[in-house]
């Protein structure tokens, strides 16, 4: 009887519970497939399949600009079948938005013969990376590698300090960046003729920003720069970094919710709350359905850190070499878990690793004899992982 009932319990309590996930509010996401969407004569937005990287299209008869170039490989083949699609005029420019791989991974498909353009900031960047990236960006795309041979990003590209106008065909193309310390080379493309607007990091709709301690995404005062200078060009659309198109009432909600942010952050401030409490008692579920509720944390954090006067976080990692035998790859290789000198090291596999002796990730397999260098940090564990540099494979 006693059993009979806790069965019935059992049963009430999992229909509730399907009944309270069908209830949940379904997060802001675009399509499961990436979508081409003409925005205004020759102006088309890639927008990249469950809030992957969005890129834009700008056709002219001198040439067609590219803004972003793809999430991930096939993302970025992807956009150049769409670009071949509507015109025969080569891709002669691409824009990098924000210096971040599922923005900027895709160039080596298009550079050469196309110049990339970049704040001097990202131009920094790419002019600092070492061997094993420019070995890893060279390697992106097989079909490439002949007209990437001995090139490295900095050898094709133009840089400018805050704004540049592109004057193509008869099409003005702006680009801008808003100065702030913290800004770490985000650019935003205005074409005032169509009203469309790229708006980079700073334009989300319906998706909690990734901003970070280590303000590698800036801070809120970064992004409330850029909106009032977005907000001032009343775009008619925008192309956020990722996610849904939107407009100049998202931009308009995206500086109100950051007020609303800062002021969750204050308040627990002035009651005297430190920063444990304040990442424990924050959140932002006012906007419900918003992707990246996994962001809360490390908003909290970053906001405490701003309204506390101090820099982004720093940590510190050193570079360590390693040989030994795979024993587990998941994700396709993107995690790997290597035996060696007497203990387990896991390694993640990203865009910039350079992998030697297998044509990709993919080709790891469990039992391989490899040499790795991966970057340990000193003050944070790395729950998932070490950061792998260059890993060899032995024959
Ligand atoms: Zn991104």
């Amino acid at each position: 009887m006693a059993q009979g009932r806790a069965r019935m319990f059992g049963l009430v309590f999992s229909l509730l519970a399907a009944w309270l996930i069908q209830l949940a509010p379904s997060v802001a996401m675009t399509g499961e497939t990436a979508e081409f969407v003409k925005l205004a004569d020759d102006v088309y937005a890639y927008v990249g399949k469950k809030n992957d990287a969005n890129a834009m299209v700008i056709v002219t008869t001198q040439g067609v600009v590219l803004v972003d170039t793809g999430n991930n490989q096939p993302d970025t083949r992807d956009i150049a079948a769409k670009i071949k699609s509507v015109t025969n005029h080569p891709v002669r420019w691409v824009v990098i938005t924000q210096y971040h791989g599922d923005h900027f991974g895709g160039s080596p498909l298009f550079t050469p013969p196309a110049t990339l353009l970049v704040h001097e900031r990202v131009a920094r960047d790419l002019a600092a990376m070492k061997p094993h990236q420019i070995k890893s960006w060279r390697k992106r795309f097989p079909e490439r590698a002949q007209a990437l041979e001995g090139l490295a990003p900095k050898d094709m590209m133009m840089s400018f300090p805050d704004r540049m106008t592109l004057n193509l065909g008869g099409k003005r193309i702006e680009l801008i960046y808003v100065d702030d310390q913290y800004n770490i080379g985000d650019v935003a493309v205005w074409l005032p003729e169509s009203g469309v607007l790229h708006g980079s990091f700073a334009a989300y709709k319906d998706r909690h920003p990734d901003i970070r301690p280590d303000y590698s995404h800036g801070t809120t005062i970064t992004m409330l720069k850029q909106l009032e200078a977005l907000l001032a060009l009343k775009p008619r659309i925008v192309v956020p970094s990722h996610g849904p198109l939107s407009d100049v009432r998202d931009l308009q909600n995206m500086v109100d919710y950051i007020l609303l942010a800062r002021q969750k952050v204050r308040v627990m401030m002035d009651r005297g709350l430190g920063l444990p409490e304040i990442v424990k008692g924050f959140d932002m579920n006012d906007y419900k359905g918003w992707d990246r509720a996994s962001h809360f944390d490390w908003m909290a954090e970053t906001i405490w850190r701003e309204l506390s006067g101090l820099g982004p976080i720093v940590t510190k990692s050193a570079e360590r070499d390693v040989s030994g035998v795979v024993t587990k790859v998941a994700e396709a290789g993107r995690n790997l878990t290597l035996a060696a000198q007497g203990r387990e090291i896991r390694l993640r596999v990203s865009s910039d690793t350079n992998i030697e002796g297998v044509a990709d990730r993919t080709q790891l397999r469990e039992g391989m004899k490899v040499t790795a260098t991966y970057i340990e940090p000193e003050n944070f564990n790395a729950a998932l992982g070490f950061d792998l540099v260059e890993l060899g494979v032995q024959p």
